[in-house]
């Protein structure tokens, strides 16, 4: 990985700035993502205001019911959120997922439109509403859960799959957005969040484009 030091970095100090990373908090899974992030040296703020946005270098969606999420924001939250998402990594997982979409299907509702996917929300059905199962990071295993999970059902040209279960792919990035439809803070791996954590350290160091390998 091909590390840039900014200008404006202090150089007397090699270390780099501990990233704030922003967990929206209206409702759903976020404490499970602020322990999972400070776990791996993150600093966390608990979002609950628009306002707060603009203290953090990345935000993460958690899971929940991306329907109340909407409710919750109302219209000047969305935009906030959407204007947000274009400038700076953001991580959605499950429900952040689906608010990432460009088009969500069962019901159809808004998206962010920071990933050019659609999405079904609820997508394997009442019998399975939530499982643990094998997928793939990269190439390597990876363990998912999976709870009233929705399926991506289209991806765009510009949209890198990052894990795939089966045939389906279940996490995405695309610029500085990044989702998945699994809950990666219920589990011991920690590798997607450091994923995230590279995402922000390096559109935060270089204007990146992608993930810093
Ligand atoms: N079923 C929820 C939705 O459609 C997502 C579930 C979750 O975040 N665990 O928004």
């Amino acid at each position: 990985m091909v590390r840039k030091r900014e200008k404006s970095l202090p150089t007397s100090n090699a270390q780099r700035p501990t990233a704030v990373i922003g967990v929206l908090a209206l409702q759903g899974d976020f404490d499970a993502h602020r322990r999972r992030l400070e776990e791996l040296g993150a600093k966390v703020l608990l979002i609950k205001k628009s306002e707060q946005l603009e203290d953090i270098d990345g935000l993460v969606i958690p899971g929940g019911e991306s329907g109340t999420f909407l409710n919750l924001l109302g219209d000047e939250g969305f935009k906030k959120l959407k204007q947000f998402a274009r400038l700076k990594p953001t991580f959605g997982t499950c429900a952040g997922a689906i608010l990432l979409a460009t088009d969500v299907e069962n019901p159809k509702q808004a998206g962010l439109g920071a990933i050019d996917m659609a999405i079904r929300r609820n997508a394997y059905g009442r019998q399975v509403d939530s499982s643990i199962r094998e997928g793939l990071l990269g190439k390597s295993p990876l363990e998912m859960v999976f709870i009233r999970a929705p399926k991506i059902s289209r991806v765009g040209a510009e949209v890198e799959v990052l894990a795939t279960e089966g045939k389906d792919p279940v996490a995405v990035r695309q610029g500085s957005a990044m989702a998945a439809t699994f809950h990666p803070e219920l589990s011991d791996d920690t590798r997607v969040h450091k994923a995230f954590l590279d995402l922000v350290t390096g559109a935060s160091h270089t204007s990146v484009r992608g993930f810093a390998r």
